[in-house]
């Protein structure tokens, strides 16, 4: 069966990363190209790029696959805003995964989009979704699944992600895997976009706290996230490397 899902690069102005192409679009433009992709009739990934991933795509074959798959790479963060900005980019600012999926509950509000979040451990999901609903009446998320199986329950899972028919699946369960999962199985889940959020359900569960406005306008919201969870030194300890590679290799 052929693929419904589209690698085809979209006409959106870009610039390049360590060599992967960025979506310049601010969020009202990424919320109006993908409300038209929602129409469309293949399913199209959607990247939420930090720095470290960034980075692993130089090297590692698993980043790239994910790259390679995607129709959009947004900037999630303030590092590759930055390097975007240093190419002389007009680029507004982040477009984070935590901040398209709100923007999708409001939509899903107003138009009924069908949004479905998998995974983060059992139970998060289901309160991320819980609290969102509380925050967008009438949104519309039509299914919560934990993100804690192995690779090879991959079409099961997908399956009954398929069962909600969703037209938005959010994937929690971490860089590249997310991703890669929604590529693999994009043909049996059916929607017409899939978003890698990381731990943004973890987020509007409540159980981690979102940096405060401040540490967001200072650019350290990788300090918080460290601050309230020290494992997060493994990707923390890149950012001096991809801001050496940009400076030196990126012109
Ligand atoms: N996770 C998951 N399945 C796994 C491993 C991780 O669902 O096998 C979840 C984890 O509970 C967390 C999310 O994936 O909610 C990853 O969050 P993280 O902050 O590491 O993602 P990042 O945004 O840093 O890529």
């Amino acid at each position: 069966m052929a693929s419904r899902t589209t690698h085809s690069p979209l006409s959106v102005p870009t610039a390049t990363v360590l060599g992967t192409p960025i979506c310049t679009y601010d969020m009202e433009q990424t919320m109006a190209l993908l409300g038209d992709l929602l129409d469309s009739d293949e399913s199209h990934l959607v990247v939420t790029a930090d720095a470290t991933a960034l980075l692993h795509a130089t090297t590692d074959v698993r980043y790239q696959k994910m790259f390679a798959g995607a129709t959009m790479v947004t900037p999630d963060s303030s590092g590759v805003v930055w390097a975007l900005k240093r190419k002389g980019a007009r680029v507004a600012g982040r477009v984070s995964g935590v901040d398209l999926l709100a923007r999708f509950c409001a939509l899903s509000a107003d138009r009924g989009t069908k949004l479905y979040f998998l995974g983060a451990a059992p139970g998060v999901a289901e309160e991320a979704a819980e609290r969102l609903r509380l925050r967008f009446p009438g949104c519309n998320i039509v299914g919560t699944r934990h993100g804690y199986f192995p690779p090879e329950s991959d079409e099961v899972v997908a399956a009954e992600v398929a069962e909600m028919s969703p037209d938005v699946v959010f994937v929690a369960m971490g860089m590249p895997r997310q991703e890669t999962f929604f590529i693999d199985n994009a043909d049996t889940i059916g929607a017409k976009i899939g978003i890698g959020v990381g731990g943004s359900f973890d987020v509007f569960s409540g159980r981690i706290r979102r940096a405060p406005k401040l540490f967001q306008r200072l650019n350290l919201e990788w300090l918080w996230r460290l601050l309230q969870d020290p494992t997060k030194i493994g990707k923390v300890k890149y950012l001096p490397k991809f801001v050496w590679m940009v400076l030196t290799r990126d012109r």
